[in-house]
């Protein structure tokens, strides 16, 4: 479907709210496998592991045997890993190479996005900064170094929702007073249950294919081209009605 008729059948969704606008979106993207071309998380496990424990515990998890945290805190302490070696396999991680535009269309156009991930804050704010790209809100879980030994904590855990280590509808119900729309893009399990409380979600893969099961509204997209695009759209859509 042509992306200015899915707008329109987003604005009769939302009729109670404001017609869309770019300037009244709120966009939060998921960063692993949606800014990134890779899983960088599950590669940081797979390479530095000293053992092959993390493959039951990967497994257990893809069959929601176990929650998200248990398996993370399982799988790191199986990892070694000085600071300078994370850092160096970091920097080959690619962004979509649509990002850069994406992001310089958002701001633009007044709109900080941030980014809801169950990766570490510390593991993307790198990545960001090795590509030139600062101020970004990034919500995610942390960690500390200690000896050759990645310790997790878990700021944003719901313990009453063990699927996920970090509870990323949190940061969108937060906004739902503020009469804004919300924006989400992402492609995986943890995307869930942000997607079913935004307005507008853009999803791939696993979080796509369970829109399409559940029949939830979505966008599919292959890459952040296919957002850009869609945003592009709306400021032409907008600046049109005026
Ligand atoms: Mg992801």
């Amino acid at each position: 479907m042509p992306f200015i008729n899915r707008l329109k059948q987003i604005e009769t969704k939302l009729h109670s709210k404001s017609p869309i606008v770019l300037s009244n979106c709120r966009v939060f993207f998921d960063f692993d496998n949606t800014m990134t071309t890779s899983d960088v998380l599950d590669d940081v496990i797979q390479r530095f592991s000293i053992n092959d424990k993390w493959i039951a515990l990967e497994k257990a998890w893809h069959e929601e045997k176990i929650g998200t945290k248990e398996c993370l805190e399982g799988q790191l302490r199986g990892i070694r890993i000085t600071k300078n070696a994370l850092h160096n396999f970091l920097k080959k991680v690619e962004l979509d190479p649509h990002f850069h535009r994406l992001l310089t269309l958002l701001v633009r156009e007044g709109i900080k996005p941030v980014i809801l991930s169950d990766n570490f804050t510390y593991i993307i704010e790198w990545i960001l900064a090795y590509h030139g790209i600062k101020d970004l809100k990034v919500y995610g879980n942390t960690l500390r170094f200690y000896s050759e030994r990645i310790i997790p904590s878990f700021p944003y855990d719901n313990p009453f929702c063990p699927s996920c280590a970090h509870c990323k509808k949190i940061h969108l119900t937060k906004d739902k007073t503020e009469n804004k729309i919300i924006v989400y893009v992402g492609d995986g399990r943890s995307d869930i249950c942000p997607a079913r409380v935004s307005d507008v979600v853009f999803a791939k893969d696993k979080l796509l294919h369970f829109m399409m099961k559940e029949e939830l509204p979505c966008i599919a997209y292959k890459d952040l081209g296919d957002v850009h695009h869609y945003f592009q759209d709306l400021l032409t859509h907008s600046s049109n009605k005026h």
